[in-house]
């Protein structure tokens, strides 16, 4: 663990900075200094996947036990479009680099955190615009090079009711938030994102056929991240978040680790 930090801050140091970065940001977190939140949801069987066949809920079998075998061990099956996952390129358009692909630079990034909740609240397939997206900006400053959008909608809330989460109605279509094309022809034309993540199942909205969010980000070699975790415990921006995919060989997105790193303690914890 320790040399993996060492191998992060060496990889740190060689960014430029004033991207959005700040020079060590990972020290302070070795340190105690920075506050580190978990953006992953635990993987167990109850976990949100996409909810059409052949995809199958996360699977958990103990093979080994301390008491026959006096070591414990087990064994897990998942679609890679389960729980805490990242989408790789190559999920929506071919010839794309898949999830093993990704270099370390491009998982790393400054967190932009757009909140929609109150939108979402008033109505369940309310999509991202470009102007929240310049709405956001006029609070907090243009978005920062390299940055990793996350849309707060509320819906974490869900996460413990499956059948609320996914929303389906009598026609058979789901109702939840996500991006509009618009707000992801945007971050990809006008601003230079990373990737974008959501706290719901897709980046697109529930109601999409054509997932068109997918495609723009996608088709321009980024990830989306989805259902991320504890976005309501994110400041709007000064996050550095770092995302660690499973490594898939040629995989089209899997489950990933996902770190936000705040640059302060919590002021509770600050020495008396
Ligand atoms: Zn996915």
């Amino acid at each position: 663990m320790k040399m993996f930090l060492q191998m992060l801050m060496v990889g740190i140091a060689l960014f430029p900075f004033g991207q959005g970065l700040r020079a060590g940001v990972l020290e302070d977190v070795m340190k105690g200094k920075a506050t580190v939140i978990d953006m992953t949801y635990p993987l167990n069987e109850k976990n949100a996947y996409w909810p059409v066949w052949p995809y199958t809920p996360f699977k958990y079998e103990v093979i080994a036990n301390f008491k026959k075998d006096r070591v414990f061990s087990g064994k897990y099956s998942t679609p890679e479009h389960l729980g805490t996952h990242l989408d790789a390129p190559n999920h929506f358009e071919e010839g794309l680099p898949s999830v093993d692909q990704i270099p370390f630079e491009e998982l790393i990034g400054p967190a932009v955190v757009i909140d929609v909740t109150d939108k979402v609240e008033r109505d369940a397939d309310y999509i991202l615009s470009p102007s929240d997206i310049l709405l956001w900006e006029k609070d907090n400053g243009q978005i920062p090079e390299g940055a990793i959008v996350l849309l707060n909608t509320g819906w974490s809330k869900r996460w413990h009711d499956y059948d609320g989460y996914k929303n389906f109605d009598k026609k058979g279509s789901m109702h939840f938030p996500g991006y509009s094309k618009g707000a992801a022809h945007f971050l990809i034309t006008k601003r230079n994102i990373k990737g974008i993540g959501i706290d719901t199942l897709s980046g697109d909205c529930g109601t999409s056929t054509d997932f068109q969010v997918h495609h723009t980000i996608n088709a321009a070699g980024k990830f989306i991240v989805e259902n991320v975790a504890n976005l309501d415990k994110l400041p709007s921006k000064g996050a550095t978040l770092i995302i660690a995919p499973i490594k898939i060989e040629g995989g089209s997105g899997g489950q990933c680790r996902i770190w936000a790193i705040l640059p302060e303690l919590p002021p509770t914890t600050y020495p008396k």
